[in-house]
């Protein structure tokens, strides 16, 4: 390995495939990592770090020693059978064989095979008269000789296929010599003292190579800093700039306006209803535009809220702008401030895809003269030829399915008040930091008279029962959906699709019904023609993907199948549960799933025990994680490599505690000291949500 790395030429910005040991094949490897240049190769950070102490040759090993051994897999036996189940592999070098188990290790069958070799370290035991591992830490080795490299280097990277840890390791570790003129500083002595950090060049280096535990907890701590400071400061300068500088149309409220909306609705609004109304009443009547998420679960009565809120704009001869993700959210939401608006001198359109040439030349000139006080639509919206004369409300539902990016393309010219409704509930360290330029108001519980869901787990064997069950609800004239996890069945055979499922429902299950297909690869016209024939009722079943997860409202439609539903995130079967529940009667949600495991059934089991989005999504949160459940394109979450908000919220508060403290001295960040903070900062979100606030 060529380690003489001629750094004159080599910086930050260097492009990883002029290093040494990587070619095009490699940097394209690099480059689905992520990793373009210097600068990101030293943000890929190792996934663990293994230190092992020198190698003992067998025949050495006593029992009650710690040791680590280098040498080739003989043999490999896995006995299911036992309790707990053992893997027993034999591994040998010159002076002898070794015996090493591990419990329970069925897992390991495809790492560890014979022919490999492998570096192992742990205590070692004694099994009939002879030493043996149980349990220990290894790694595998093309060759023996990489074990001297292994011990000088703990890192281990997360590799791929066509990128090995060592490989990665390879490339990284001639640069740490450098590091010092690779990475910069980019705070002040004096605020480095304060939150007690390494320098970060210094942190870069501990962390492909430490020495210890130590360094690693330390560098740990700078960088994971790094990220959580960096994200709250763009959000406190956000903040800072919003409350200082935009100036949003004042939104009065009068007792009259009040019951003239409320007369719209046919029946009270909640408690939770009234407190949420009440908190953005009180935004809408500053001149500081208002930023609220509004969280609550499917069906609590979010539209109603947005819809209040909206009249209050056009009371003050405002326009507002009413989003949603997709075409069929739109013109449902059309369709229900239809209804709510029969009769009213309120002006609203919808601005729909398919929507071409005169027809909709007519409709922007309107928008633009002021002529259309309330327009729906999807992203659309957002598209550059839409002016409005006089906009003072976005209202954007299901935010997490558009991230933020496009909230604030929508605020380019104006500074409306800005309303964003989701139905996912989110945790609290996440609303403090992806949203943590919102404030926040929650929707608890649901509207009365809802017809309770029952949800019930449906065995392979239990199918038929389940499908006569159905057709007595579907003889009713109750309507059903059915989901399915794929629209065709071509990737895997295993899993149901609904496009073959579709011909089997139609043609023999359900003959005598009415069946329809939708799913996302038909065109908008044709999705919005099935679902309004669903809506009239002259549908039975409606065939669908998971197209209908978010804010369809059809109340007559009781039954919800989800086939495979192991295949589904708990959130997301919550969300497409609740599309049904919503009319008076009593709805039924059977989850049919065939897996077998322990773990899948538990988590159904939560699905069937809990109608509680919160303590599902909770679950959630907790099984997968933030990073699977909020992913960075749809959130426009901060892509986090170090931190993990769900663990290191002390850390979290005290960049967030620095972040406000820096903004309230320095708001453009010009001082001297915050200089190259700023620089870092620009560098960082230079292709996201934060630069148009501070650049
Ligand atoms: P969300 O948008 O939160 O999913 P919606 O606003 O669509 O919920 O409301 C769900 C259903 O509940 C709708 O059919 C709506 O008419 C009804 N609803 C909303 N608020 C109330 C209320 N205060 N009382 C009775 N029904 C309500
Ligand atoms: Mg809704």
């Amino acid at each position: 390995m060529g380690q003489n790395l001629n750094t004159g030429k080599i910086n930050s910005a260097t492009q990883v495939q002029y290093l040494k040991g990587v070619g095009p094949n490699r940097a394209e490897a690099f480059e689905q990592l992520g990793v373009k240049v210097v600068a990101d190769l030293l943000e890929y950070y190792p996934r663990d770090w293994q230190f092992m102490p020198q190698p003992t040759k067998i025949s050495q090993l006593k029992p009650d020693g710690e040791y680590t051994i280098v040498g080739l897999i003989e043999s490999v036996d896995f006995f299911s059978h036992r309790r707990p189940a053992v893997l027993e592999v034999y591994v040998a070098d010159e002076t002898g064989p070794c015996r090493i188990i591990w419990f329970n290790g069925g897992y390991l069958r495809n790492q560890i095979m014979a022919g490999k070799f492998i570096m192992a370290f742990g205590k070692v035991g004694e099994y009939k008269h002879n030493v043996q591992f149980t349990n220990p830490r290894f790694i595998l080795l093309d060759d023996p000789s990489q074990a001297a490299e292994l011990q000088s280097s703990p890192a281990v990277y997360p590799a791929t296929a066509k990128l090995s840890s060592q490989h990665i390791r390879r490339v990284i570790k001639p640069l740490i010599a450098s590091i010092d003129e690779l990475a910069e500083e980019y705070y002040s002595e004096q605020f480095r003292k304060t939150i007690a950090v390494l320098s970060r060049p210094q942190a870069l280096a501990k962390i492909h190579d430490p020495a210890d535990e130590n360094d690693i907890a330390q560098a740990k701590r700078r960088l994971k800093f790094d990220e959580l400071f960096l994200m709250q400061l763009a959000l406190a300068l956000k903040r800072y700039r919003l409350s200082h500088y935009e100036k949003a149309g004042q939104l009065k409220m009068t007792d009259e306006i009040d019951s003239r909306i409320r007369r719209r609705f046919p029946f009270l609004l909640t408690e939770d209803q009234n407190v949420v109304i009440a908190e953005i009443c009180a935004g809408l009547a500053k001149s500081v535009p208002m930023n609220r998420l509004l969280q609550g679960d499917v069906g609590s009565g979010k539209t109603v809220v947005a819809l209040y809120a909206a009249l209050v704009a056009v009371a003050n001869k405002k326009q507002v702008a009413i989003m949603a993700p997709t075409e069929i959210l739109a013109a449902q939401h059309f369709n229900s401030i239809e209804k709510y608006l029969k009769g009213s001198a309120v002006r609203r359109c919808m601005i729909a895809g398919g929507l071409t040439g005169k027809k909709r030349q007519l409709l922007l000139d309107e928008i633009k003269t002021g002529r259309m006080d309330i327009v729906v639509g999807t992203i659309a919206l957002l598209e550059h030829d839409i002016e409005f004369q006089n906009l003072g409300l976005i209202v954007i539902d299901e935010q997490h399915k558009f991230g933020v990016e496009q909230r604030s393309g929508l605020r380019k010219n104006t500074c409306p008040h800005c309303l964003v409704m989701t139905a996912t509930p989110i945790p609290r360290t996440i609303t403090m930091t992806a949203f943590g330029d919102l404030d926040v108001s929650v929707i608890k519980s649901s509207p009365p008279g809802r017809g309770a869901v029952v949800t019930r787990l449906v065995a392979h064997e239990d199918r038929t029962k389940a499908f006569e069950f159905i057709r007595e609800r579907l003889k009713a004239k109750k309507q059903a959906y059915f989901v399915y996890p794929r629209i065709t069945s071509e990737e895997d055979a295993q899993i149901k699709a609904a496009v073959d499922e579709y011909e089997i429902l139609s043609k023999k299950i359900f003959r005598e019904f009415k069946v329809e297909l939708l799913h996302g690869q038909m065109t908008a016209e044709q999705k919005q023609d099935v679902m309004s024939r669903f809506r009239s009722g002259h549908v039975d079943v409606l065939v669908s993907t998971v197209v209908i997860e978010v804010g369809v409202d059809v109340p007559n439609a009781t039954i919800m199948v989800i086939e495979d539903a192991d295949r589904f995130g708990l959130a997301q079967l919550h969300q497409l549960r609740g599309r049904i529940g919503r009319g008076e009667s009593k709805s039924y949600c059977l989850l049919f799933s065939n897996a077998q495991g322990e773990v899948a059934r538990n988590r159904l089991g939560i699905m069937v025990r809990s109608n509680n989005g919160f303590e599902i999504a909770d679950h959630d949160f907790k099984i997968r994680g933030p990073g699977e459940m909020f992913s960075t394109r749809q959130h426009g979450m901060p892509d986090f490599k170090i931190a993990d908000i769900s663990s290191d919220f002390d850390l979290l508060m005290l960049a967030r505690k620095c972040a406000l403290e820096m903004v309230q001295n320095d708001p453009f960040l010009t001082k001297p000291d915050n200089i190259n903070i700023r620089k870092a900062l620009l560098a960082k979100f230079k292709d996201t949500i934060f630069l148009a606030d501070i650049a």
